[in-house]
């Protein structure tokens, strides 16, 4: 998948924000988080000298004859007064902007109406490097099979469990090249490696630590790695389909006479 632009502005050309390779080293074990760039400003528009009266073009909002001094901002001509945010109004002239569908916008209302949103935190993702999300066993579908897509901020995006951010914190401020850690989706929430085996895997009746990814057996109410089910007595691993219970011990047949025995 390649990674996408957001929907908002091209970043102003002389900006030297570079999106980081899109390919973590660290390969996930599931989910493909992407390191993205938010959109920058465009930089305040240049003040361009004062043409005579009469001579100037027309302002792009107000359509009147522009007489004294001219914004030029997005293609187009404007009246310092007349070229505003377009949500609040704020006057532009002079500060960095942000262009949406050809309208300008203040740094505030852009983010507010048009920036993605931290899925933790919910607030809009200002100027700094953010994650997306769009593994299929978190995010889900929209019902269409168009699969959703979530944003968190760097440090947003940690274990559901431990709160242990997946990229390393001493690499962030700026400075994040390359994903981190791995992580486990499990019902909807990403764990960490560590917190997904001792919440999620089974653990062994016997030895008591959890089983991954292999053979186990189910016997006494409890799973057990092949091997740790043993005889009470003398301690042999033992066939689940062979054996019998005494106070709530397994034991092999032999063991199982003589522990009878033992008890006349
Ligand atoms: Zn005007
Ligand atoms: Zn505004
Ligand atoms: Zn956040
Ligand atoms: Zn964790
Ligand atoms: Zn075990
Ligand atoms: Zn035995």
């Amino acid at each position: 998948m390649a990674p996408q632009q957001q929907s908002a502005p091209v970043p102003f050309p002389t900006s030297t924000a570079m999106p980081p390779p899109p390919v973590p080293v660290n390969q996930p074990m599931s989910g493909q988080p992407r390191q993205r760039t938010a959109s920058k400003p465009f930089a305040a528009p240049a003040p361009a000298s004062a043409p005579s009266i009469g001579s100037g073009a027309a302002c792009a909002t107000c359509q009147k004859w522009i007489g004294g001094r001219v914004v030029h901002a997005m293609s187009h001509t404007f009246h310092p007064d007349c070229f505003v945010c377009s949500h609040c109004s704020e006057a532009l002239e002079h500060v960095a902007f942000y262009e949406h569908e050809g309208r300008p916008y203040c740094h505030f209302d852009f983010h507010e109406l048009f920036s993605k949103r931290c899925f933790h935190c919910r607030t809009p993702i200002v100027d700094q490097r953010y994650i997306t999300i769009n593994d299929v066993e978190l995010v889900g579908n929209d019902g269409t099979g168009e699969t959703q897509e979530r944003c968190y901020h760097d440090m947003h995006f940690f274990c559901a469990n431990c709160g242990d951010p997946f990229l390393d914190p001493k690499l962030a401020n700026g400075h994040v090249r390359f994903g981190g850690r791995e992580f486990v989706v499990h019902k909807g929430y990403p764990y960490c490696e560590h917190c997904h085996v001792s919440l999620h895997k089974p653990r062994c009746k016997g030895c008591k630590n959890p089983i991954i990814d292999e053979e186990y057996l189910t016997a006494l109410r409890g799973k057990w790695h092949i091997g740790c089910f043993c005889c009470e007595r003398c301690q042999h691993p033992i066939d689940s389909d062979n054996f019998f219970v005494r106070d709530g011990q397994a034991y092999d047949e032999e063991c199982y006479k003589i522990k009878l025995r033992s008890e006349l």
